[in-house]
């Protein structure tokens, strides 16, 4: 598979064309932002990290009848996937409130939820990704009614299998974000990457940060916590 022209450079990863029109090849990078671009610094080894994990993942995932854009890792930092057309939604689900959540409705942090919550941005850096409700999104046209009922059913699919997985690694999956997309047939797929930049992992039994909130909050051990997950996927799968 030849890597052609780069069609975008995100805050995390690069894209490129590849000679086949359905295909681009995803590159990950050790860049690290927060705060909707404001801090920014550098997480060494994560590219590394993150393409690895995301790819464990998806493949789990995919045994369980999630559609998703994995294709095939082709080195340490490079996958190919399939290409989309990036559905403007980060969908988010929270397990334990955390994060925008705690922040937004005034509850600590640890509280869990009977019930995991869905929530979805609008993904738009501009306008510092709002909140949005289904209603929003199909008066904004991002999705139909129909795609929206699958990215849900999809979501919550994705929530109960990574929290299965996660807790034989003895971590708790807190929440994360995920970005769905559709193939060049119409197809809703999951996309982009679930890692432990897009992911709140805390250690089982102690509650530490195994994720990027190390770096959000100058926690320290940020590196340290990266390989940790990493670690424990590997040797529990
Ligand atoms: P950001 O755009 O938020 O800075 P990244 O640095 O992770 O994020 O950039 C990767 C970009 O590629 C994101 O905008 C993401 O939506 C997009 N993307 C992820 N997977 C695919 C795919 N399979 N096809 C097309 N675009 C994708
Ligand atoms: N998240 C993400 N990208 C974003 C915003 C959030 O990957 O642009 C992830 C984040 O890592 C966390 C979950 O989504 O796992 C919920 O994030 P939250 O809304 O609490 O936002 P934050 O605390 O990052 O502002």
């Amino acid at each position: 598979m030849q890597k052609l022209e780069q069609v975008y450079e995100g805050k995390a990863k690069k894209v490129f064309k590849t000679d086949d029109p359905e295909l681009f090849i995803v590159d990950y990078k050790d860049d690290a932002t927060a705060f909707n671009g404001l801090k920014k610094g550098t997480i060494k080894g994560k590219g590394v990290i993150n393409n690895q994990m995301s790819n464990r993942l998806m493949e789990m995932l995919a045994k369980k009848g999630i559609p998703t854009h994995f294709v095939e890792e082709l080195s340490e930092r490079e996958t190919l996937v399939k290409k989309v057309s990036i559905v403007p939604l980060e969908v988010i689900v929270r397990n334990i409130a955390a994060g925008s959540f705690s922040k937004h409705y005034g509850v600590e942090e640890g509280i869990k939820f009977d019930e995991p919550v869905l929530e979805f941005s609008y993904k738009n850096d501009d306008l510092g990704d709002p909140l949005l409700n289904t209603s929003h999104a199909l008066a904004l046209k991002v999705a139909t009614k129909e795609e929206i009922d699958t990215i849900k059913k999809y979501a919550l699919a994705v929530n109960e299998a990574l929290k299965e997985f996660w807790a034989k690694c003895g971590v708790t999956l807190v929440d994360f974000k995920i970005e769905f997309g559709r193939t060049s047939d119409g197809t809703i797929i999951l996309a982009d990457e679930i890692s432990p930049d897009t992911c709140r992992l805390w250690d089982s039994e102690t509650g530490e940060k195994l994720d990027k909130d190390r770096f959000r909050r100058d926690l320290g051990g940020v590196e340290e916590a990266y390989e940790e997950v990493m670690k424990r996927l590997l040797n529990n799968n």
